[in-house]
């Protein structure tokens, strides 16, 4: 058999992709191969690279074997679970993409409220096994967003006042290192990486399993309030969510109303903040929080509903269609009133793009958390912004993207950092401010100790800390 050559760092030691493929468990796809074209997209349709492998891992034997088969070669090498990132970096131009996509392996033990869950899960498939014996770990808002990058990062959803964010709700991982060590971190073994991967990436390894804690979580009342656009309606939103009972979760979207049969036809494509809710409790103490919203004006529309707690992820399934679109994403300290003018000053100016601005307003149980105890440490930011662009003509991106960081350049006075998981590509500086400096400085020395040649480096990248 021919030795397929990519390039390697060695010229003289051409890569034996077979004898590599051999060994995988799982699959090895190739640029020639059938299935190439779909393997290498991700879901950020402004990503259009082309590895020289594509290996869907079916094992953490696969992982460890990808790991330092790409390391040897010095090829770059993309990790990917959901292929959610924002900024496209589940895959490489001419690198390896270690695929973790078909690895699903969920085991619940329903007695001692945990799950071991492999990588490639989504949010929507954890939670629908999860579901079934009454129990969530809170992970984001859209089904479809892998559990490995979102975890990762942080993890802000639904349940994020009741039950804080998805990292504090981890127990362990099971992790491949650089030097292709598979390795256990927690509270109690590397503390370290511990602390790094809630909230630091996947800067540190592959993630093969993460063990998480389950509340018990049944049905929700769930839904949106489609409310007029107005100031007085904006104004109000951070202090009726904020001082609502934690088990309601806010998500709100200044959009165009859809298309849907409960929004009567004449308002679809108007202007409207959604509201948009999970409350787990007491299905009449969720109409009550929902309550002094209502009362600062009539919704246009509403859906509120008892649901299984999935059923949030069913409702927004819609929204999950992958486009191509600009974001900017900041914390706030408040939606006080000079946010609110910036805000409504760039989305109703004449030529304003079909931009969303989702709103999400935080606090409750991730505020519990000591700032230092995780890497992700905004856990005082009151207000979680994102500006989103979506791109229809590809020729009017420079126009909608200008558009998007002068508007997020505008609510800027009032930032408090970001979150990581919501950055693009945005550079050195943005990568600083997703952690205070003193987090920043302990993710650089554990990633000198687990990965000083920055193999990890498609992700938004802590560079390993210099000697002194
Ligand atoms: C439609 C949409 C909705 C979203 N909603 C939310 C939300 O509500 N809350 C929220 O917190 N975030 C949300 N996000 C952001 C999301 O958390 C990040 O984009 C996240 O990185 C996606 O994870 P993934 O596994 O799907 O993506 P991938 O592209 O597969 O992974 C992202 C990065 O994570 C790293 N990575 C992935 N898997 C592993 C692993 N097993 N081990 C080590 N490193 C790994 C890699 O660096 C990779 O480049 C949303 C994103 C989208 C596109």
């Amino acid at each position: 058999m021919a030795l397929a050559r990519i390039p390697a760092h060695d010229p003289n030691h051409p890569l034996d992709v077979p004898a590599f493929a051999a060994g995988i468990a799982g699959t090895v796809i190739r640029p020639e191969d059938a299935a190439y074209e779909t393997a290498r997209r991700v879901h950020n349709l402004g990503t259009d690279r082309h590895p020289s492998l594509i290996v869907r891992a079916a094992s953490a034997a696969d992982v460890s074997r990808t790991v330092v088969f790409a390391r040897d070669a010095g090829l770059e090498l993309a990790v990917r679970g959901g292929s959610h990132s924002l900024a496209g970096h589940g895959t490489s131009e001419g690198g390896v993409v270690l695929d973790l996509s078909a690895m699903k392996g969920l085991h619940i033990d329903p007695e001692r409220r945990l799950a071991w869950a492999q990588a490639g899960l989504t949010a929507g498939e954890y939670t629908a096994a999860a579901a079934a014996h009454g129990l969530a770990t809170p992970f984001g808002d859209t089904g479809s967003v892998g559990i490995s990058g979102l975890t990762l990062g942080g993890g802000i959803g639904w349940l994020v006042r009741k039950y804080g964010l998805a990292i504090d709700a981890l127990v362990s991982v099971e992790m491949v290192t650089a030097d292709g060590r598979l390795i256990v971190a927690s509270e109690k073994e590397h503390s370290d990486l511990f602390w790094a991967v809630r909230g630091g990436g996947g800067n540190f390894g592959v993630v093969t399993r993460f063990q998480f804690r389950l509340y018990p979580v049944g049905m929700v009342l769930g839904g949106a309030l489609f409310m007029p656009p107005t100031r007085e309606v904006l104004q109000s939103l951070e202090p009726i969510a904020a001082s609502a009972p934690e088990g309601l979760t806010t998500i709100a979207a200044l959009m165009a109303a859809p298309p849907a049969p409960f929004i009567p036809a004449e308002l679809h494509g108007q202007p409207t903040l959604a509201i948009m809710f999970v409350f787990d409790g007491d299905p009449a103490a969720g109409q009550a929080a929902l309550e002094p919203f209502r009362q600062v004006a009539t919704p246009m529309a509403e859906l509120v509903m008892p649901m299984p707690y999935p059923g949030i992820y069913e409702m927004l399934k819609d929204a999950e269609t992958p486009m191509l679109a600009t974001h900017r994403s900041l914390f706030l300290d408040a939606l006080d009133d000079a946010a609110v003018d910036t805000i409504l000053e760039f989305t109703t100016a004449p030529d304003a793009p079909m931009a969303m601005v989702q709103l999400r307003i935080l606090g409750g149980a991730m505020t519990r958390v000591p700032a230092e105890a995780t890497a992700f440490a905004h856990r005082d930011a009151a207000v979680m912004a994102i500006i989103l662009t979506p791109i229809m003509d590809p020729s009017d991106a420079p126009r909608l993207q200008a558009w998007t960081q002068a508007f997020y350049e505008a609510l800027r006075p009032g930032a408090r950092g970001v979150y990581a998981n919501f950055l693009e590509d945005e550079g050195e500086d943005r990568i600083r401010e997703a952690y205070p400096d003193a987090t920043y400085r302990r993710l650089a020395q554990v990633k000198r100790r687990y990965d000083p040649a920055n193999l990890f480096h498609l992700n938004q990248n802590i560079r390993p800390a210099t000697e002194v």
